[in-house]
């Protein structure tokens, strides 16, 4: 007997999954791994069926079972090995399977979802009421209407047609208040999008068209003749918007002709637009030196033998990293598997898919959450159906639907953009190493300055060190220089975001005509403003934190919530005159080097003055040809481009990271540097960086300058180990929150109570204390941190803290837990 029921992930909050029916029709297409749309409480939800069975669930359990409506895949969309990797990422990372289930799928874009009115007996009754009343008050007349509608119609009516009716939203919600409507949400399928084609209508030709004016038809005006030579003569049928554009002919007129019989028109399926990548690109022909031979050389034997390796490729910046990934996708390919590489960030998916592209041809798919939806879920099709076998992506395309993956690249596994921040919240470096696990693959870890877990782990054998020494053609590494800017405030007497060494560095690229690239981390103008005279900061409404100042836009501006408001004229707090603006952000420091070169070509990318990718890769575009001289930019571009003009790299404030309340603030500032030095002498030109900073005897500063990854990681990882964070303990933040600071407060009570045992259970509990952030967009949030020796010991505290809070009707959105945190704000 084919099964009848199901278990379904539903992408709700709730960590529970939801038995359904499925009915004799629907019982050849539902199976594990289908997308099915099923009622839930009022609404239609897309679910995943995890599993199937022929025997009714118990019925003391469940007690009513609702039917499947609809089966939406043909193919199930997750194959088994996704399934089983989205049930390791709900256990591990303790997130719902629905939602975890929902960010491995295709965006939805077959279905659309509405809402829908239903009248009622008491509706109907309400109706026959009013209908006989005498007089009737606004609102009744707006209700009367509404109801009269409904009456005709004697169908279900999708809610904003009633809403538009005068009085109508609020006549609704009156209505369903007293149960005299009811809502109900209803899926419904978009059309495939379509095209029209247009064709020159043989028959018309016939009857004394153009083609045979000897039968003395007039002469076609000149624009339709035009048509018809490209129509009929050079072409063929075409989409109508092309045709306009070919023969210069506006859409009207084409329609005309349609009109008038001396066109055909029909409907086709859009096809798919191929080809967002340049079609003429050649890539760089390398021959791979020693070194990457020797690495290629032992990623391949991994391959050979099937079985899943983890390596971690630790080399400086341009010794030739994506050389080798290349290689390893090639030998993937040769052994009939597929491959995945993840990069951290959208811009440099385009860059790798279009080596990907020019290297192993169509078989190439780019995803990433920047693409259209529609977009999006082509190429995820494209994979699930093996019409391509490479994935270049970001975090996400960790759960690309690729078959049998041999190989699956993590370039620069540092970068915290692999973590989500959003729930799910994982890891996408440790994902690709688990389905890597799963599937029997081969997972890359590239790195020029490895975390210090991968690095660690590499220590105790989980990973295998594979190395690039140096860099390609023996180019010198970037010679990397300290300038202590106390040093300069004691000669110049002035503090500014350009000390002098750095000035005089500039000016000699300028005259030299190299580039150079200027680094700060905080945007805007100013990112500070005090009052003089009782020293308080202008904060943010919404947030914990000082406003920075936008002098283009002359606004202040949060930039966690994005809450704006004028620059104000006295302090708001005490009305004095004496406000200042503190802290050079990225538009400021524009501004000043524009003072000081007025020759120069000077551009920023950031958030503010890029707005749209098109504007993005315009200036990285101008930047890479030449057409800029001094580019100044926050972290945006300190990572992965390959500029190779640029011979000098100033980094304003390096500190700037070192003073936060992380634990990764040394190791966050060690990377950075790092990076942006890798930035300086890629090309044949050597480089040099100015780093600016005010603590410059600290060690991760230190160390970055002499480029001395061994060492720093020797020491930060000592002090991880005295201090038990990671890699030597699990830990997890989990973080409370709500508008209402007494709910905050009360809940985070309750959670410490349930947590308090746990301590002689080896879990150790640090707070509930006040965020680091402490408000953020109108919540006050509380934080516990918890630190376990064994995983399994903080899995299961913080999963049956999630089944307390539950109980105790702690809302779902008020207990947020980060398994693995990055960001401990
Ligand atoms: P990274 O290790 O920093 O990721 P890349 O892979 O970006 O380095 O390579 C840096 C530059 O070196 C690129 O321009 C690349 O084309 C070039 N390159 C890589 N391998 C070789 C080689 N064997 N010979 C010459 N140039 C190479
Ligand atoms: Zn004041
Ligand atoms: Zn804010």
């Amino acid at each position: 007997m084919s099964p009848q029921y199901c278990e379904v992930a539903l992408p709700v909050p709730l960590r529970s999954t939801f038995t359904y029916e499925i009915p004799q029709r629907l019982a050849e297409s539902v199976c594990a791994g289908s997308r099915v749309l099923v009622p839930f409480r009022n609404r239609a939800m897309v679910g995943v069926v995890l599993d199937t069975a022929a025997r009714r669930p118990d019925p003391a359990r469940i007690k009513q079972i609702r039917e499947i409506v609809e089966a939406l895949d043909p193919v199930p969309a997750l194959p088994p090995k996704l399934l089983e990797l989205g049930g390791w990422v709900s256990n591990y990372y303790v997130a719902p399977i629905g939602e975890v289930l929902r960010a491995m799928l295709p965006p939805q874009i077959d279905l659309r979802h509405e809402r829908e009115y239903v009248l009622t007996d008491a509706g109907r009754a309400w109706r026959a009421e009013l209908d006989a009343a005498s007089n009737r008050s606004e609102s009744e007349i707006a209700e009367l209407a509404l109801l009269s509608l409904l009456e005709i119609e004697g169908r279900p009516v999708r809610a904003d047609r009633l809403r538009k009716l005068p009085g109508g939203e609020a006549a609704a919600e009156r209505l369903l208040r007293r149960k005299q409507l009811e809502s109900r949400e209803v899926a419904i399928h978009r059309q495939a999008r379509v095209q029209r084609i247009v064709a020159w209508n043989v028959t018309y030709s016939a009857a004394g068209g153009p083609a045979n004016d000897a039968q003395g038809a007039p002469p076609l005006p000149e624009k339709e003749l035009r048509v018809f030579h490209i129509l009929a003569e050079e072409r063929g049928p075409l989409p109508l918007p092309q045709l306009a554009k070919l023969a210069k002919v506006s859409r009207p007129l084409v329609e005309r002709m349609i009109r008038e019989e001396k066109l055909h028109c029909w409907e086709e399926p859009l096809p798919v637009e191929e080809d967002f990548f340049d079609a003429d690109y050649t890539p760089p022909s390398n021959i791979l030196n020693e070194d990457q031979q020797r690495e290629l050389g032992v990623i391949r034997e991994w391959l050979a033998t099937g079985q899943f390796a983890t390596g971690l490729l630790y080399g400086v910046t341009g010794s030739g990293k994506t050389e080798v990934y290349l290689g390893a996708v090639e030998a993937a390919l040769a052994r009939n598997k597929t491959a995945l590489i993840l990069v951290p960030e959208i811009a440099l998916t385009l860059w790798v898919g279009r080596l990907c592209r020019a290297r192993f041809g169509a078989g190439v798919a780019v995803l990433h959450s920047a693409l259209p939806e529609v977009e999006r879920a082509r190429e995820w099709w494209r994979v699930r159906r093996g019409d391509a076998r490479v994935v270049v992506g970001t975090r996400s395309a960790v759960f690309a639907p690729v078959e049998n993956p041999g190989l699956i690249v993590v370039d620069e596994e540092q970068e915290g953009s692999y973590k989500q921040e959003e729930t799910p919240r994982y890891h996408g470096r440790d994902v690709a190493v688990v389905r890597a696990k799963l599937e029997g693959a081969v997972a890359i870890l590239g790195s020029a300055t490895p975390s210090l877990e991968s690095y660690h782990n590499a220590g105790l054998g989980k990973y295998q060190l594979l190395h690039l020494d140096s860099r390609v053609e023996n180019r010198p590494l970037a010679r990397v220089e300290v300038v202590d800017l106390r040093e300069d405030f004691r000669t110049t007497h002035r503090a500014s975001p350009v000390s002098s060494r750095l000035e005089e560095g500039l000016r000699e690229r300028l005259e030299q005509g190299t580039q150079a690239l200027i680094l700060i981390n905080r945007r805007g103008y100013s990112w500070f403003v005090l009052c003089r005279s009782c020293g308080a900061a202008v904060q943010c409404e919404n947030c914990s934190i000082s406003l920075a100042y936008h002098k283009q836009r002359q606004r202040l501006e949060c930039h966690y919530c994005g809450y704006s408001r004028r620059v104000p004229e006295a302090c708001p707090k005490c009305n004095s005159e004496h406000v200042y603006f503190f802290g050079a952000g990225a538009e400021q420091l524009e501004e000043k080097l524009r003072e000081k070169f007025p020759n120069a070509k000077v551009a920023r990318l950031d958030r503010d003055s890029v707005r749209t990718k098109k504007a993005y890769q315009q200036v990285l575009g101008d930047f890479a040809t030449g057409k800029i001289d001094m580019l100044v930019g926050t972290q945006m571009v300190a990572k992965g481009h390959d500029f190779q003009g640029v011979t000098l790299v100033g980094v304003i404030a390096a500190d700037a990271q070192l003073s936060l309340p992380d634990f990764r603030a040394a190791e966050r500032t060690f990377q950075l540097l790092t990076q942006v030095a890798g930035r300086a002498g890629r090309g044949r030109l050597p480089g040099e960086v100015l780093v600016e900073t005010y603590s410059p005897e600290h060690y991760a500063i230190q160390l970055a300058v002499r480029q001395d990854y061994l060492s720093f990681f020797e020491k930060e990882v000592q002090f991880r180990r005295l201090l038990h964070y990671p890699p030597f303990t699990a830990l997890a933040s989990v973080l409370v929150r709500d508008t209402k600071i007494e709910n905050a407060i009360r809940w985070s009570r309750q959670l410490s109570g349930f947590l308090a045992p746990y301590e002689s259970r080896g879990v150790k509990v640090m707070g509930p204390a006040a965020a680091p952030l402490a408000r953020l967009k109108r919540e006050y949030r509380f934080q516990f941190l918890l630190k376990a020796p064994k995983r399994a010991q903080l899995t299961r505290a913080l999963s049956e803290l999630l089944g307390f809070a539950e109980q105790k009707e702690i809302p779902q959105k008020a207990v947020l837990v980060d398994v693995d945190p990055l960001n401990l704000f």
